[in-house]
C-alpha cells in the first residue's frame, strides 16, 4: 500500500467520513446514482476529485453514491477514458449490437 493508498485508507475509517457517507446517501434517495437501483449493503461513496491532497475534503458536492461494481466500472472506464473519450462511443455501439442481438431471442420467448 504506497503513502497516497493510506492517507486515502486513514479518511475512510473517519467518523467525519461516516457521516459523509450517511448524509450522501440520504441525497441520493439510497440509490446507486448511476443505475438507479437501490445501494447494496456494500456501496462506495466515489470521491470524484482524486486528488490525495483534496480527499479529506469532505465539504464538497464531488460525491456519488453508487454500488460497488458500478464504483469499479467507473475507475476502469475512467483510466481511458481520460486520454480517449470515444471510448464511450464505441462502448455504446457494442451495447447497441448486443441489444439488438439479443432482442431477437426474447421475441421468441
Ligand atoms: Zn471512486
Amino acid at each position: 500500500m504506497n503513502e497516497v493508498q493510506k492517507i486515502k485508507r486513514n479518511i475512510r475509517k473517519s467518523k467525519a467520513w461516516d457521516a459523509k457517507r450517511k448524509s450522501e446517501r440520504k441525497r441520493a434517495g439510497n440509490k446507486d446514482e448511476i443505475t438507479l437501483k437501490p445501494l447494496r449493503k456494500r456501496w462506495a461513496l466515489h470521491h470524484e476529485d482524486l486528488d490525495a491532497e483534496n480527499y479529506d475534503n469532505l465539504e464538497g458536492d464531488d460525491y456519488l453514491c453508487v454500488n460497488n461494481l458500478t464504483h469499479r466500472c467507473i475507475h476502469w472506464l475512467y483510466t481511458y477514458f481520460k486520454d480517449d473519450e470515444s471510448i464511450l462511443d464505441r462502448l455504446e455501439c457494442e451495447l447497441e449490437r448486443m441489444k439488438k442481438l439479443n432482442k431477437k431471442d426474447k421475441d421468441f420467448s
